[in-house]
């Protein structure tokens, strides 16, 4: 089976297919360091990571990057009014960021560019556009670059161009898609900018660069002219990536970006966030009302990517029920009764079922919305097996065991859930101490007295796993 994903370029679902067999190389547009993400941009994020990790899992080398962008209108801004510069104002930010992102297991990526380090390659680039005839140096002391050199222009949001007025232009970061004109590459210095330490030298005179450019010159630097996936919000669409393209495809020559993957915005309790609504949430904020990290990344990824997903209180407590299911399935499985006598089971035909389900749930343009479809049907079929039998042979306790740990390194609910779990010494020393004594009890034929020791720590959620080198224990609820 090979893995399907929609083009926003080409709108329609096809075979994804890299430039080089075997390896991806993926850009994300990463957050705009100017306040604390919220769980709208996480749902973007766990897209991103959904992807990621399903490469990987399907054996991909993938190279993985995402910005971090450090200097734009927002960060100038924000950093004006705090009296600081962009480099000051923007590091806490950034460091929130990796934070929750650690917290929600989000991978990390292979390389976290910041605009402020490529600020030369970005002057060149530009250098390169002006000589080539697709940009021009204004009278602002601005650098634009000439929608009408690029005939393709328009073609990832499907805008029509004819009505453009050639030479008109627009100097700001974002703005609607009714202002198709000559956008900034190099936007002319300002106080502001100077104050908030974000002004460098270039030909054109001292200034900044525009955002849109940022990405076009750091996703070429680090992967190269042709990227396999570039992904983001739907909101990037236009300008932003539409002026991606442009840029970068008329400096090389060659397809900027093979496939176009966007994700659909979170809403929340049924409206668009925003901080005038009072609606706007954190991860933070969720996190000190109690909610936990295996519960949030369940319930922004619990619909397909491009799908409507609405973020409700109610919505995560089903999401915590869901995570719980999880937890105390892995328990069960784990400390189910073997014997290499016991009858034959169907458990392990029902993981090999479950697994086929979702990969195919996840080659269908990464339906994590089935793919969760297919794990929780998987649960209550080998639950049921389980009810059903006094005990299993090793090798079918370990094929669910495995198809399990095989979906969680994809779906990573598991993974955060155990993470979030921490063991003081204290109960370290309890557990210990109890594994000696069933050693004790076993030593004496004390079968009885073994089992009690077992199946107190597992009402503990303690899992005991017994190897050549001796028994282990891990924490599943
Ligand atoms: P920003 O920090 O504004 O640059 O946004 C970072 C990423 O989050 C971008 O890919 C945006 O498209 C995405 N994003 C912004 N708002 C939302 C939202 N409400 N739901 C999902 N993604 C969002
Ligand atoms: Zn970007």
């Amino acid at each position: 089976m090979t893995l399907n994903v929609f083009n926003t370029q080409s709108r329609t679902l096809g075979a994804f297919e890299p430039l080089e067999s075997g390896k991806a190389r993926v850009y994300a547009c990463g957050p705009t360091i100017y306040d604390h993400a919220h769980i709208g941009n996480f749902r973007t994020f766990l897209f991103f990571d959904i992807v990621h990790r399903y490469l990987e899992a399907s054996g991909y080398e993938v190279r993985f990057v995402m910005n971090l962008t450090d200097v734009d209108d927002k960060t100038i801004a924000g950093a004006v009014e705090a009296g600081m510069t962009v480099a000051d104002f923007t590091k806490p930010f950034g460091e929130a960021f990796f934070s929750d992102s650690a917290t929600l297991g989000i991978r990390p990526a292979d390389c976290y560019p910041r605009a402020t380090d490529y600020i030369d390659r970005m002057v060149d680039f530009i250098g390169r556009l002006v000589d080539s005839g697709h940009a021009y140096a204004a009278d602002d002391g601005a650098v634009y670059f000439s929608v009408a050199s690029f005939e393709r222009y328009g073609r990832l949001k499907g805008i029509d161009t004819s009505s453009l007025k050639s030479g008109a232009r627009v100097a700001h970061d974002e703005y609607d898609k009714e202002d198709v004109r000559d956008f900034a590459l190099w936007k002319a210095g300002s106080p502001s900018d100077e104050k908030a330490g974000a002004s460098w030298d270039a030909p054109w005179g001292r200034g900044r660069p525009g955002w849109h450019l940022e990405c076009s010159v750091m996703s070429l630097t680090e992967l190269g002219d042709t990227l396999d996936m570039h992904l983001g919000g739907e909101d990037l669409i236009f300008p932003h990536h539409e002026n991606e393209i442009a840029q970068s495809e008329a400096a090389t020559g060659k397809q900027f970006v093979r496939y176009w993957l966007h994700g659909k915005h979170l809403q929340v309790e049924g409206k668009k966030m925003s901080k005038s609504l009072g609606n706007f949430v954190t991860v933070r904020q969720l996190l000190d009302e109690g909610y936990d990290p295996a519960s949030i990344r369940h319930q922004l990824i619990s619909a397909h990517y491009r799908g409507d997903l609405n973020f409700t209180r109610a919505g995560l407590d089903a999401s915590r029920s869901a995570v719980q299911r999880l937890v105390d399935f892995e328990s069960r499985t784990a400390g189910v009764d073997v014997s290499d006598d016991a009858e034959p089971s169907p458990l392990a035909e029902l993981a090999g079922e479950g697994t086929s389900a979702f990969r195919a749930a996840m080659d269908n343009d990464l339906n994590t919305a089935d793919a969760l479809g297919a794990l929780f049907t998987m649960i209550a079929r080998v639950n049921a097996a389980l009810d059903a039998a006094t005990s299993v042979v090793p090798a079918d306790r370990d094929a669910v065991l495995a198809a399990l740990a095989g979906m969680d390194d994809v779906l990573g609910l598991l993974e955060v859930a155990r993470a979030s779990r921490t063991v003081d010494d204290d109960v370290s020393a309890w557990v210990e101490d109890l594994i000696a004594q069933r050693k004790q009890a076993r030593q004496d034929r004390d079968w009885a007295r073994a089992d009690a020791i077992r199946d107190e720590l597992s009402a503990k959620g303690i899992v005991l796993e017994d190897g050549a080198g001796g028994t282990r224990w891990k924490v599943v609820g």
